[in-house]
């Protein structure tokens, strides 16, 4: 159960985790669908099957009080650059009052914008990324804004201390140079006994559907075997929560519920959701 308000430093209660939802899928490569996910992935949290606690214990139930508000979904245009700019704006106005953030996409795009507004904040950020492909394309089929490029886009912009990849494994000789000229630390899936490198904060956490193998999140646009199981990207987030720094934001991308079988990504994608919420908020308030 999350403390009382009244027990909290003047510091700690004014933290609060705001959710925003971001359907936004224009620049997919390769199937449209991400873009539904935020309502799907409302759905499998009241669903009724699972209870709102963390692995650790700690509960996130909204009819209980809990540390998190959901600002709802944005309405965006198709075009990228007004769409793109009306995220940022979102999510800079969602942070200003020092309140973290938890966004829903959308494809992976929405990452870009949502960091730019994190990096204006916080200096120094350090961007987490879970992902079986590393998206730092320059382009990709002549489009700089599909939602393989994201990446590149945030570190030309050069306003981000520092990207950690994990779970890669679709690495390109073209990617594999703009990971060298970004100075990116890549953790590739096929090293099984990687784990999360030491961090300094604050740490901004983007997590990409298709990390996990498609045998336990059907529900994504790109399958690409060999990736994770559940567990292990759930002890990967154990492994940031372990190191105390302070996880400022989070997204969770990717997404497609026109893929999904029996709704269990969108309940994947629930147990994250519940997860990231316990990772930004700190564990003496939780
Ligand atoms: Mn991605
Ligand atoms: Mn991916």
């Amino acid at each position: 159960m999350a403390r009382s308000r009244s027990t909290l430093t003047p510091e700690e209660d004014r933290l609060t985790i705001k959710v925003l939802g971001v359907p936004y899928d224009t620049h997919s490569s390769y199937l449209r669908g991400p873009a539904l996910a935020p309502p799907v992935v409302r759905t499998a949290l009241n669903n009724g099957s699972a209870n709102w606690c963390t692995e650790d214990g700690r509960d996130f139930d909204p009819a209980t009080g809990a540390d998190w508000t959901d600002l709802g979904d944005l309405e965006l245009p198709d075009d990228v650059h007004a769409a793109t700019a009306l995220i940022r704006s979102a999510a800079a106005k969602a942070i200003a009052d020092g309140s973290k953030l938890l966004s829903i996409g959308g494809d992976h795009l929405v990452t870009w914008p949502l960091v730019q507004a994190m990096a204006e904040r916080y200096a120094d950020l350090t961007i987490v990324h879970f992902d079986a492909h590393p998206d730092l394309y320059d382009e990709l089929d002549g489009d700089r804004y599909s939602h393989a490029c994201p990446f590149a886009r945030i570190m030309e912009e050069g306003k981000v201390g520092r990207l950690v990849q994990m779970g890669i494994r679709t690495m390109t000789p073209h990617q594999r140079k703009q990971a060298d000229r970004f100075g990116v630390d890549v953790l590739e899936a096929r090293d099984t006994e990687a784990s999360v490198p030491a961090l300094t904060g604050p740490v901004y956490v983007s997590i990409d559907i298709d990390v996990l193998d498609p045998a336990f999140a059907p529900g994504m646009s790109h399958f690409e075997p060999g990736g994770w199981s559940t567990r292990q990207l759930l002890v990967a987030l154990a492994q940031v929560s372990a190191q105390g720094v302070e996880v400022v934001g989070a997204d969770l991308v990717e997404i497609n519920p026109d893929r999904d079988v029996h709704g269990l990504t969108a309940m994947v994608a629930a147990k994250l959701f519940r997860e990231l919420l316990g990772l930004m908020l700190p564990r003496s308030i939780g």
